[in-house]
Parts: C-alpha cells; sequence; structure tokens
C-alpha cells in the first residue's frame, strides 16, 4: 500500500516541490493550503495532487482537515509541516497580531499537526514527520524575532518530539533551508536580498527542489534511524 503524506502550505513554493518529490517516489499525497482558492486549483490542476484548505494555526481545523483526507486518502504515514508565513518588523515596530500570528501559524502548525496524526502513526508502528525550519531561525536574522522564534522553537520541538516517536517507528525531523527562490523571497526588498546572495557560499538561492530532496530521504523507509536532526540546506551559508 502507498504511504499517505500531508505537506502543509503545499499547494506552491517549497511545498509543492515537496508533494512532487513525494508523488515521485510512489506517495500518495494530500496539499494543505491557506487560503489562496485560485493558487490550489491551478496547482491541482497541474500536478494531479488534491488541495484541502485549512488554517494550520487553528487547533481544530487541523483535527478536522486530517480526518477529511483520511477519509479520502487513507491514513496518514508522513507529514510535512511547510506551512510558514512572515510578518517581519524590528521589535520596535512589531505589533503583537504579528508576534502571535507567525508564532500560531509557524509554529503551532506544527504541535496541531502532530497533535492530530501521532497517535494513528504509533497504533500504526510507522511514522515521518518533517518540520520545516529555517536558517533564520538558527542565526537570527534583523526584523524577524517573530519568525526566528518560531523557526527555532521548531527545531526544539523536533528533538523533543523525536525522543517520544522512536520506539513506535516514528521519525520526526527537521529541514533547515538557506534563501530559497520563492514568493516568500520574492518580497524581500531586491538590495536586501543582493547583500543576502553575496552571503552564500554557492552564489546563489537555492531552489524549492532542493529542499525537496531532503524531505524525500528523510521520509523514505529506510531513513527510520535518522531521528531529531536537522538537515541545513543553504548553499553552505551558515554551518550548524
Ligand atoms: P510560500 O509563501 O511560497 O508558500 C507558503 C505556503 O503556506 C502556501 O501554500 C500557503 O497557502 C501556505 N500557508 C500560509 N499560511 C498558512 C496557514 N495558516 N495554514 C495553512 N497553510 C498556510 O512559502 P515558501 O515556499 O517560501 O516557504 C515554505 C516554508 O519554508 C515556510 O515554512 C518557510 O518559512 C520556510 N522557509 C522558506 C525559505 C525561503 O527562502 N523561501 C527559507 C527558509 C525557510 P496559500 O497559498 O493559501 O496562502
Amino acid at each position: 500500500m502507498a504511504r499517505v503524506a500531508i505537506v502543509t502550505g503545499g499547494t506552491r513554493g517549497i511545498g509543492e516541490a515537496i508533494c512532487l518529490a513525494l508523488q515521485q517516489q510512489g506517495v500518495t499525497v494530500a496539499a494543505n493550503y491557506g487560503g489562496d482558492d485560485v493558487k490550489a486549483k491551478a496547482f491541482t490542476d497541474r500536478t494531479g495532487i488534491a488541495a484541502f484548505k485549512w488554517n494550520v494555526g487553528d487547533h481544530q481545523a487541523c483535527l478536522d482537515g486530517v480526518k477529511t483526507v483520511e477519509a479520502a486518502l487513507g491514513p496518514v504515514d508522513i507529514v510535512v509541516n511547510n506551512a510558514g508565513i512572515t510578518r517581519d518588523g524590528t521589535l520596535m515596530k512589531m505589533s503583537h497580531e504579528a508576534w502571535d500570528e507567525v508564532i500560531r501559524v509557524n509554529l503551532g502548525g506544527c504541535f496541531n499537526m502532530a497533535k492530530a496524526t501521532f497517535a494513528g502513526m504509533k497504533s500504526r508502528g510507522f511514522g515521518r514527520i518533517v518540520n520545516i525550519g529555517s536558517i533564520n531561525g538558527q542565526a537570527g536574522q534583523y526584523g524577524q524575532v517573530n519568525y526566528a522564534a518560531a523557526k527555532s522553537g521548531i527545531h526544539g520541538f523536533t528533538k523533543a518530539l523525536a525522543q517520544e516517536g522512536a520506539r513506535f517507528g516514528i521519525t520526526v525531523n527537521a529541514i533547515a533551508p538557506g534563501y530559497i527562490d520563492t514568493d516568500m523571497v520574492a518580497a524581500v526588498p531586491a538590495d536586501v536580498l543582493e547583500k543576502i546572495v553575496a552571503k552564500i557560499p554557492a552564489g546563489r538561492l537555492g531552489q524549492a527542489s532542493e529542499i525537496a530532496r531532503g524531505v524525500v530521504f528523510l521520509t523514505g523507509e529506510d531513513a527510520g534511524f535518522v531521528n531529531g536532526s536537522t538537515l541545513s540546506i543553504n548553499g553552505g551559508q551558515h554551518m550548524y
């Protein structure tokens, strides 16, 4: 039987590349998204992968969303917590709402999705959870106290949950991407981005498919001894 995966934020950017790479491995994939129905429909049209809308920052919505996916595709074996947002600003300018929203979606989303799927994985003796962190959670980034805190939290969450799942065939790992060519990075002002690229030893932005390669490895049947790790994929920008 094919494994079933949910990729949150799977309808564009890094998430789309992850969906496609898992599909190529013979995995049955469900792509979650947050609100952009037009992009989600275009994604399903070009990939044939079903898209399911719910807010990963909403606990009940995750429980309901997983139930819907499982009714359609079967029990979920693989969760890729990829959905993420930015609400940048220096501390002095950052609102409470911008802090709360980024923590709720980026970090809370990982908790909510794990809560919705962990018991099932445990009962079946197999699970793969991959959490998408960030180089900015490892190194910090000016103007991103909310995002860096959430992503750094993901790395701790990963190491703690890995210990809970290990004996039940569940692995929990993280990937910390560097700067990847997606809509999120397109939103960074050109002059700022130029300075960032100048600091990447590879001399370029990463491609979404290069993050997806890491997910394929970490979710593989033969990756059961890789647990609690963070895979940095950043062109050599930050060696951690
Ligand atoms: P994009 O902004 O291109 O795509 C984000 C995806 O997440 C979309 O599918 C979006 O859905 C979905 N999403 C946003 N909010 C929610 C929500 N509340 N509930 C469910 N889905 C949601 O992001 P990237 O592909 O660039 O980034 C993917 C992940 O990688 C993020 O976690 C990001 O922090 C991380 N990352 C990205 C880096 C980069 O350089 N791009 C670097 C390091 C980490 P919708 O289309 O409906 O809005």
